[in-house]
């Protein structure tokens, strides 16, 4: 089933206000002041697609002097709890940016222990896993109007795989 992106919006500030996530800020915040980064759960807009294997990007700003804002790919909005998957892989990009963990590799160590905290059973490498997102019959449908060629149809078959990260 689809989201709004309004809907999904919610979710985002639910997600980033959840107690677990706003301790672990409050005493692992480097970059930005806790008073400050507590609020910065992302704001989301829709933009047709981020790239074909990119289903969202977030967007950080080096000086702090605005909230994330987190793109998503409309092909993606198609399947609620993928677009969901990915608000969670990216509000896990936010904790790694402000606390400051390897960020020289975004989807390295740092990313693995703020993933942790994010999404506690779904951290580790699996079909269900936050790690990326996991394609289906509808997500590929709408992906094709906006890629005809992409990875996952054995296209580039150095780098073929199902589904696919997110950024
Ligand atoms: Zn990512």
């Amino acid at each position: 089933m689809a989201i709004r992106l309004n809907t999904l919006q919610k979710y985002a500030k639910e997600v980033y206000e959840r107690p677990n996530i706003q301790n672990y800020l409050e005493v692992n915040t480097k970059k930005f002041p806790y008073t400050k980064v507590k609020d910065w759960y992302p704001i989301l807009y829709e933009s047709g697609t981020c790239g074909v294997e990119t289903a969202g990007q977030i967007w950080l700003n080096p000086n702090g002097k605005e909230e994330p804002i987190l793109e998503m790919s409309s092909w993606i909005m198609v399947d609620r709890n993928q677009a969901k998957r990915v608000v969670r892989h990216e509000i896990a990009h936010i904790l790694q940016f402000v606390c400051e963990l390897n960020t020289e590799n975004w989807h390295g160590s740092g990313f693995g222990e703020a993933l942790r905290i994010v999404s506690p059973t779904l951290h580790k490498y699996s079909e269900r896993s936050d790690r990326g997102w996991h394609t289906n019959s509808n997500i590929e449908k709408e992906r094709r109007k906006y890629h005809r060629l992409k990875k996952t149809d054995g296209s580039d078959k150095l780098s073929a795989k199902r589904g696919g990260s997110t950024e």
